[in-house]
């Protein structure tokens, strides 16, 4: 299959691509669009066959529901059995946003959309192209993360186009995607609100609303090795954003991690391809560290990847898909990454950050 790829630079190839993304939805295709979290892979989220077609393309499995795009508050009133006060609070303060809310589904949404579950998570992108290719599609628009399973989300146009082209008929690339993490999924279906994935509206926010907001304990990678234990979010389960090189992570004070990077780096093996994904001010503090200006233990890693500033969280959070991509195309085996503190959207960059580290410990 010919994939296109368009960029909407102008209002004239914005107008032509809207139209249509909108009319291949309607026939029960799927395409990719930007979002403000990540690239969606959308399709007519109360057609079964076009949500078994984003499985299909993805490699998804069957039992990880997908979440559905709305352009309205009242659209999403039409997919659920009730609307709690809790989602009318979420939805003024934080729609159009990285809030995905959970809530028991109605028959017009498909298994196949849920997992097979009774409950349907909803959210209302700000992007203004997807809000309008939702609203030109006139249908909800079911749409996990473009990328093909296990692989990390994509935040450009140009990590679909590496996964997805010949795949699908359309991509819409707008650059580069504002958040970068996927949504915060809150599960309204039980007595207490629930985080079941953090993302980009914080824990901090939603108590901040909600009153007493609680965390799965999924979320922190609490889950039983066997056993019938099931997260209730069943993405949770499976090891996402997983690079192919081992991830280690570099805590502890500043001098702590400057040991722990120069050790790495000066026992580098024959063959092995080191990565730092680090703040500047500590790749600035590991030049120093080097005496006279000597660039030789910096000069071993393969590859540095400044996260930003350690003061903007929210910039580090937008990079670290963009970094993983980047360390498996240049083949390295060991990536060395500085932790950030678990607050704000600091505890969705570290459950990512940890899912692709396959939750292993600290090793160094
Ligand atoms: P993705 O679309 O790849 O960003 O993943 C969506 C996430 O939302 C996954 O972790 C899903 O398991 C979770 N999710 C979607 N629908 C539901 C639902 N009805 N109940 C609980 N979690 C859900
Ligand atoms: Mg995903």
């Amino acid at each position: 299959m010919e994939t296109k790829r368009i960029y909407p630079d102008t209002e004239a190839k914005k107008e032509q691509v809207l139209n249509e993304a909108a009319e291949l939805i309607r026939r029960g295709e799927v395409v990719a669009f930007p979002t403000e979290t990540v690239y969606g892979l959308g399709g007519d989220a109360l057609n079964s066959s076009a949500c078994a077609k984003i499985f299909e393309i993805k490699g998804r499995p069957a039992d990880n529901p997908l979440i559905v795009h709305v352009a309205s508050v009242q659209e999403a009133k039409k997919l659920v059995k009730n609307w709690p006060w809790e989602a009318e609070v979420c939805a003024r303060q934080f729609w159009p946003g990285p809030l995905t809310l959970v809530l028991p589904k109605v028959d017009i949404v498909p298994d196949i959309t849920s997992g097979g579950l009774d409950t349907v998570a909803i959210r209302m992108p700000s992007h203004p192209l997807a809000l309008e290719l939702i609203a030109r599609a006139g249908c909800p628009i079911a749409a996990p993360s473009a990328n093909i399973s296990g692989k990390p989300s994509p935040t450009e146009g140009e990590h679909v186009w590496q996964d997805f082209c010949g795949k699908i008929p359309l991509l819409i690339d707008a650059g580069k995607c504002k958040v970068g993490l996927e949504s915060t999924v809150l599960d309204l279906s039980g007595k207490i609100p629930l985080i079941l994935r953090p993302g980009g509206i914080t824990w901090e926010q939603l108590n901040a609303v909600l009153g007493k907001v609680e965390l799965d304990p999924a979320v922190e990678g609490n889950l039983p090795v066997s056993g019938s234990f099931k997260p209730k979010a069943p993405g949770m389960k499976y090891r996402h954003y997983a690079p192919q090189g081992e991830i280690v992570l570099v805590s502890g004070d500043k001098e702590q991690r400057i040991a722990q990077i120069a050790a790495r780096l000066n026992s580098k093996k024959a063959g092995e391809r080191i990565a730092l994904l680090c703040f500047e001010e500590t790749i600035a503090a590991l030049k120093e560290a080097t005496p006279n200006g000597d660039q030789s233990l910096i000069s071993k890693a393969d590859l540095m990847f400044p996260l930003g500033s350690r003061n903007n969280q929210a910039q580090a959070a937008s990079r670290l898909f963009k970094a993983l991509r980047l360390c498996d195309q240049q083949k390295i085996s060991l990536i060395l990454a500085e932790v950030m503190e678990e607050k704000g959207i600091g505890r969705a960059f570290m459950n990512r950050l940890k899912k692709a580290a396959g939750y292993k410990k600290d090793k160094l």
